[in-house]
């Protein structure tokens, strides 16, 4: 008896040490500048919200800022809690997002950085001399209408479901779709690039095989790894899974999808690590029964010739910007 108790305290430490692992990495947002190349050292520059006095919020976005930021600031929460309502509406998925406008880093500019948030907020970086949002960059617009929606759309899917590794082709897959909507309506010059980029890496990628196994060639990434070039080119595969699939069954699939899918709770011992609840399995059962196809199949043999039609046809009728 003596010894079930003191074998039960043994598991409970264990699981109190994992857990302060795991909330330790998480907490900290990671932000690649460039990756560095296996044997490059890295210079990690820490920053953190402790800095910025000042917070505004809004319905679905939180923005802290410094006192000189105010015109943008409010420009930026404007804007991000705009998209984030089109997501809603679009996608029937309820995102917000954090955000922290910050000086941009001298640092910012050299190789081989890693910029480290503390908190985990997702940093913008500003320069001294944009007060309103007319003045910011390229790179700046394309985080404002691109990235903060995905990662807003990501930061929800993923609770769901990347405590299952091949579950990402929901999450990055939506995530990708939620930047497209909010850019072709807001900022088609940043749809339009991204849809490029994505083109070039599933082109990339066609040289060397004709299909894609979004179960197995993307996983939800655990550790610090730089993704491999197949992982790379995932993003265009996903994107082009879901706008295909609402190009033939409209976008109320999506609506659909995600009601059901988010009516099955996750319970998670440890974030992201152990837990029970829908997997990428459940996901593709989903969309089977609202589709009539073979999804888990299909998943696994993407056609990449017609991911580049598909990603081809989504910027064919852009407006110019
Ligand atoms: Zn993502």
């Amino acid at each position: 008896m003596r010894r079930t108790i003191f074998i039960v305290i043994l598991v409970i430490m264990a699981l109190i040490v994992i857990l302060l692992n795991v909330v330790q990495i998480e907490r900290d947002v990671i932000i690649y500048v460039e990756e560095g190349k296996t044997g490059e050292e890295l210079k990690i520059v820490r920053i953190s919200i402790a800095e910025l006095p000042y917070r505004l919020e809004k319905e679905k976005v939180v923005v802290h800022y410094a006192g000189s930021f105010r015109e943008l600031t409010e420009d930026v929460a404007r804007e991000l809690d705009q998209g984030l309502a089109l997501i809603e509406e679009r996608m029937g998925i309820d995102a917000a997002i954090e955000v922290a406008l910050f000086h941009k880093p001298s640092e910012l500019e050299e190789r081989n950085i890693r910029i480290v948030v503390e908190e985990a907020v997702w940093p913008l970086f500003v320069e001294s001399s944009w007060k309103q949002l007319s003045d910011v960059d390229s790179a700046f617009l394309r985080d404002l209408h691109h990235t903060m929606p995905h990662e807003a759309v990501e930061g929800v899917v993923s609770q769901y479901l990347y405590h299952d590794r091949r579950a990402r082709w929901v999450g990055d897959g939506l995530a990708e779709y939620a930047g497209y909507l909010v850019s072709q309506r807001w900022a088609p010059s940043v749809v339009k690039a991204r849809l490029e980029n994505l083109r070039r890496r599933v082109d990339g990628l066609l040289q060397e095989r004709i299909s894609y196994n979004l179960i197995e060639d993307f996983l939800v990434i655990v550790d610090d790894r730089p993704s491999m070039v197949e992982g790379a080119a995932g993003y265009g595969v996903a994107l082009a899974f879901w706008l295909d699939l609402t190009q033939r069954h409209g976008e109320e699939v999506i609506r659909a999808f995600w009601k059901r899918l988010s009516a099955q709770k996750t319970w998670c011992l440890i974030p992201y690590v152990a837990c029970v609840g829908p997997n990428a399995r459940t996901a593709a059962r989903i969309l089977t029964e609202l589709t009539g196809e073979d999804i888990w199949a299909k998943l696994q043999r993407m056609d990449l010739q017609e991911v580049l039609d598909v990603l081809e046809r989504a910027a064919q009728g852009l407006p110019e910007g």
